[in-house]
């Protein structure tokens, strides 16, 4: 089983029981639901469809619900889509006309305050690019830099501009109740640009009696700027690329994503890398050579998660392009010594220096595996931020954390009926190692508990344990 998680969007080409059951086969942890397209009753049966096929495979799955963000999206052509060519006049009107190739509606009418002659506005991830040529009349009239294919609802941006736009949209507010009324696993918030909206999030979640883990989505300048102290209030990060290639300069993605996914790793915190991972496999059946290799290089930076969004939510082979991710990442794990790159460093919690000392010992001992009993995955999470070689089994009695561990590097979360004596604990992880086809009799695999065995006990024990 790979270590690095995959993360498969959801959309048209992927939201029917067959092919959400093939992509789960294929390796998919998360199942992520993008609230930009469809309204909330398709996602419901979505969603639906994923719970049904996750209990039905038995194979842990998270869901995670990404919010729209302050973002702005054009509205709808008479034909669903239209071409632009480089020096066409182009115009946004901010009311709400149906579109053509000279027109398309984007009702926010704060825009013309805010855009001037010469500013650049971007639309499907930067392919396209706008200059404006004037504002009058509530029109917003551009000449097309780069043109191409437009379609109903795309997003556009306009580059180091803060939009005067609420952190949470009304819509946003739906999506969070859909979220928590459905006690998904994971929200991912869009455009997170500072710790407040982390925080503000949170907030709405917990007044909704929610608890979902927010993975915040950097994607602007000022959230790079603000990235560590996102990183303190969030349960993880998003590398965004998408949206992040058009604010900065393309060449200084890869820096950005190395540095996030590393201090991500130091913070024990969900790191995930996303957007046009295998994108040329939405159109054909093998990925590109530079693709592979821009997977490959994720995972050998230890990134926690990679994610497919139009590969398969609306690309033509959903279930390929899993299976190539997965398949990649499995070829990849193989080069990566784990335990030699085990860093002597560990954490300074109770917490972060007992997982630290169950991975080093597992690698004394070169264990099978790490078994650790966990009642809300802490311990797991602990264990999986120092990315040890053994697999790491977390045994839970909690569904719901155990499909939210499906998020994490390196864990294989099992639900498991509560045992009484330590005597019990031990032989339960020889009996799952065993049946996971992880370790066979005279293998040595660590377990971590906490006595006295009870829920409410921290982990504070480790023990080497021959496989009987
Ligand atoms: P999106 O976010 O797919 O929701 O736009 C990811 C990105 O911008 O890279
Ligand atoms: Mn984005």
């Amino acid at each position: 089983m790979k270590k690095t998680k995959m993360i498969c969007t959801l959309g048209p080409a992927s939201s029917n029981y067959e092919t959400i059951a093939k992509l789960l086969r294929a390796g998919m942890n998360v199942a992520r639901l993008n609230m930009s397209h469809g309204d909330i009753s398709h996602h419901q049966k979505t969603l639906d469809l994923v719970l049904k096929a996750r209990k039905e495979l038995n194979i842990p799955c998270a869901i995670m619900v990404d919010t729209c963000g302050p973002e702005i999206r054009i509205g709808e052509f008479e034909d669903g889509k239209v071409l632009l060519n480089k020096g066409d006049l182009f115009t946004f009107c901010t009311d709400h006309t149906i579109g053509t190739d000279k027109y398309v509606s984007c009702p926010y009418p704060e825009l013309t305050n805010i855009l001037k002659p010469k500013q650049k506005i971007y639309a499907n991830n930067g392919l396209l690019e706008f200059t404006v040529r004037k504002v009058e009349n509530g029109n917003i009239v551009c000449v097309v830099n780069i043109g191409g294919e437009l379609s109903n609802h795309k997003s556009i941006s306009i580059p180091h501009t803060r939009l005067p736009l609420p952190f949470i949209s009304k819509k946003d507010e739906e999506n969070i109740r859909f979220a928590v009324k459905n006690d998904v696993e994971y929200i991912s918030a869009s455009f997170v640009n500072t710790p407040e909206n982390v925080v503000e999030m949170q907030q709405l979640i917990s007044s909704l009696g929610g608890r979902q883990q927010i993975i915040s989505k950097i994607e602007s300048v000022e959230g790079i700027k603000n990235l560590d102290k996102i990183i303190e209030v969030s349960d993880g990060i998003m590398v965004a690329r998408g949206d992040m290639g058009t604010e900065v300069p393309i060449e200084h993605i890869p820096a950005i994503q190395k540095m996030m996914i590393e201090k991500c790793i130091k913070n024990g915190k969900k790191v995930i890398v996303a957007t046009e991972m295998l994108e040329s496999m939405t159109h054909r059946r093998r990925p590109t050579r530079a693709e592979t290799t821009d997977v490959a290089q994720a995972i050998y930076d230890k990134t926690g998660a990679t994610m497919l969004s139009g590969e398969t939510a609306s690309g033509l082979f959903p279930v390929e392009s899993a299976t190539t991710m997965s398949k990649i990442a499995l070829a990849t794990e193989k080069q990566v010594d784990y335990d030699k790159e085990f860093e002597a460093e560990c954490g300074k919690t109770p917490l972060d220096t007992i997982a630290h000392s169950a991975c080093d010992t597992a690698k004394s001992v070169h264990a099978k595996a790490i078994v650790c009993w966990t009642d809300r995955g802490k311990t797991a999470c602990a264990i999986s931020k120092f990315r040890p070689q053994a697999n790491i089994v977390a045994l839970t009695h909690d569904e719901w954390t155990k499909n939210s561990l499906a998020l994490c590097w390196g864990i294989i979360p099992l639900v498991v009926e509560q045992q009484q004596s330590l005597d019990d604990l031990i032989a339960y992880a020889s009996k799952v190692v065993i049946e996971q086809k992880l370790a066979k009799k005279g293998d040595k695999i660590v377990i971590t508990f906490g006595v006295p065995n009870s829920n409410s006990t921290p982990t504070n024990s480790i023990n080497i344990c021959v496989v009987q």
